[in-house]
């Protein structure tokens, strides 16, 4: 077996997700990518809360908690450091934000507290969901931009507070994972076997094709290729068609087999940043953790 030099074929982009393929590689390696697009792709994300007024009927733990769960654009989040590294005391605009939240409602109808209400102080890193990143993304028709709800307030009640903002990874907490979704399949390998299916009656054959609830498989009567294979991506691996075959007594009408070198991957962004961008960051920190290793084993072997 020779060494195998890995491929990425990018299938789709969209604003919020991106589907590609990776082949020629093993699992471990896509297994690797996925995990680093989980656990060590920094985002930024609110992490102190220091509030000054609160009586609504939410504890301060439980807005703090909120806070920290809503994503903010982190496209520039490599110019900041991490709190941990910085050379600052305690913490500086080299690793951190700061947003105000005032709110207090005076009207007899209740007052929704939602990140709209988050006044950041760097224009860079602002709430994903909210009239400011609205002014400041204005290319994403097709997510609806929906403010997030922190709390309700009702007439004399007041939330008041400080939250700043610092740089992460999902390793050490789930807010800072920049994707809602990264997961890859095998990619399917489905072959029809013509002899069987020619034995099978048109309406059988319009049976089993709906027997599939992904859709992989089209028929058009009339036709001489009536059943073919319309998308084999769609492909869950459910094993209806099978099923389906077995009750006509013809077990061998299709085979379903995964291609174990070629990955399916499907990753959402939060919003925190952009789909591809979550990918080429991944790569990247995969790299230089290989990097890091050559080095210290040159270093090791210099030293004898
Ligand atoms: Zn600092």
């Amino acid at each position: 077996m020779t060494a195998r030099s890995p491929e990425l074929e990018i299938l789709e982009i969209k604003n919020d997700t991106i589907t590609f393929i990776l082949s020629n590689t093993d699992i471990s390696v896509a297994n690797a990518l996925r995990r680093v697009m989980i656990a060590e792709v920094p985002t930024m994300c609110i992490d102190l809360v220091e509030f000054e007024a609160n009586n609504s009927v939410l504890c301060d733990e439980f807005i703090a908690h909120r806070l920290g769960l809503i994503p903010l654009i982190s496209e520039e989040v490599n110019r900041f450091n991490y709190t941990r590294d910085c050379s600052c005391s305690e913490r500086c605009d080299n690793c951190s934000v700061e947003f105000r939240l005032h709110v207090k409602c005076t009207d007899d109808k209740a007052r929704d507290v939602t990140s709209s209400d988050l006044i950041s102080q760097n224009d860079m890193v602002i709430p994903v969901s909210s009239a400011q990143s609205l002014n400041h993304n204005n290319n994403t028709p097709d997510r609806p931009e929906q403010e997030i709800p922190i709390v309700k307030l009702r007439k004399g009640q007041e939330l008041k507070l400080k939250a700043i903002a610092k740089k992460g990874v999902g390793k050490e907490h789930a807010k800072w994972i920049p994707a809602c979704v990264a997961t890859y399949q095998f990619q399917p390998h489905i072959v029809i076997n013509q002899n069987r299916l020619d034995e099978l009656s048109d309406k059988q054959k319009e049976d089993w094709v709906a027997s599939c609830p992904a859709k992989v498989y089209s028929y058009v009567p009339h036709q001489r290729n009536q059943v073919t294979i319309e998308d084999p991506l769609r492909c869950m691996y459910c094993m209806e068609c099978k099923k389906k075959a077995d009750t006509y007594g013809k077990p061998d009408l299709v085979t379903i087999e995964q291609k174990t070198d070629r990955f399916i991957f499907t990753v959402e962004t939060t919003g925190a940043l952009k789909p591809e961008d979550i990918v080429l960051y991944a790569i990247q920190i995969i790299k230089r953790k290989l990097t890091d290793i050559q080095t210290q084993l040159q270093t090791q072997i210099q030293e004898g």
